[in-house]
């Protein structure tokens, strides 16, 4: 174990990210809080965790976008020390039925939600490698598991998700760096508020918990993916839904 846990959380601002970097910075990790459009958000997480005695700071990048990948982790090792952890939890929704969807809808998801894998874990596997130690932990969606209707975009990034995370995982698993992913059910964030009331109400029934999810739930699982507790579990898939993917 390395004597410092440095991770980077995407998209830690707002929602899942954000219950995870706090929940990350009081399992003793030092904290970069990527942002990239809400600044305010972001600093007020940086202040909630420093407050309680914990290391943060909030770094800027779209994370879409390569230079500002490349950019962010630069800071980050410049600031905090080599990264450790790698939370990309940073995504968007642009749903549309095939026929209507435009080419950006496509890209925008694609680009957010998984070439930003392949550009933060590009960036971060290297200090885990000579560290000899990592963490690598990608927010999927029950949807790249199984498929829904009117996000083509959406499953097909996250379905990617998946099988990257399981590639990365047999490649660098003798060295010490875990890559698992977490499956989100429905979890009450922005990203779920402005679905209409009667899909969610009708999501909600479906589910065997009984309940929709909150960000903690999904926080406390990507703490435990990152801790020593972890260290064998490799490759994996944890569907937090509640129950609605079991088997
Ligand atoms: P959210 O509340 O809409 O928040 C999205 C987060 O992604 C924000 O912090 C946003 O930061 C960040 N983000 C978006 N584009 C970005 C970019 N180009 N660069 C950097 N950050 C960017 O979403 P959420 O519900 O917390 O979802 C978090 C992750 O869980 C996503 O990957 C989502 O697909 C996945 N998920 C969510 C659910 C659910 O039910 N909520 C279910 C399954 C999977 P800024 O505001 O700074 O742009």
């Amino acid at each position: 174990m390395p004597d410092k846990k440095v991770a980077v959380v995407t998209g830690a601002g707002r929602g899942i990210g954000r219950a995870i970097a706090v929940e990350l910075a009081k399992r003793g990790c030092a904290v970069a809080v990527n942002y990239s459009r809400s600044e305010g958000p972001a600093n007020e997480v940086v202040e909630e965790i420093t407050a309680a005695g914990g290391e943060a700071f909030a770094v800027k990048a779209d994370v879409s976008n390569a230079e500002e990948v490349k950019a962010m982790f630069k800071a980050v090792s410049e600031k905090l020390g080599p990264v450790n952890v790698l939370v990309c939890n940073a995504g968007v929704t642009r749903d549309n039925l095939l026929m209507r969807m435009k080419d950006a809808d496509w890209d925008d998801v694609i680009k957010t939600d998984l070439s930003s894998l392949y550009y933060c874990a590009k960036e971060a596997v290297r200090p885990m490698l000579k560290g000899r130690w990592g963490r690598i932990v990608a927010v999927s969606s029950i949807n790249g598991l199984r498929g829904s209707a009117g996000q083509c975009n959406y499953a097909a990034a996250k379905a990617g998700v998946i099988g990257f995370v399981k590639s990365l995982a047999r490649e660098v698993a003798s060295r010490g760096v875990t890559v698992n992913a977490i499956a989100p059910g429905f979890i009450e964030t922005d990203m779920t508020a402005v679905l209409p009331e009667d899909v969610k109400s009708q999501f909600i029934a479906s589910i065997p918990a009984g309940r929709a999810g909150t960000p903690q739930d999904v926080a406390g699982v990507a703490a435990f993916l990152v801790s020593d507790d972890a260290a064998y579990l490799q490759g994996q898939v944890i569907a937090v839904d509640g129950g609605v993917t079991m088997q």
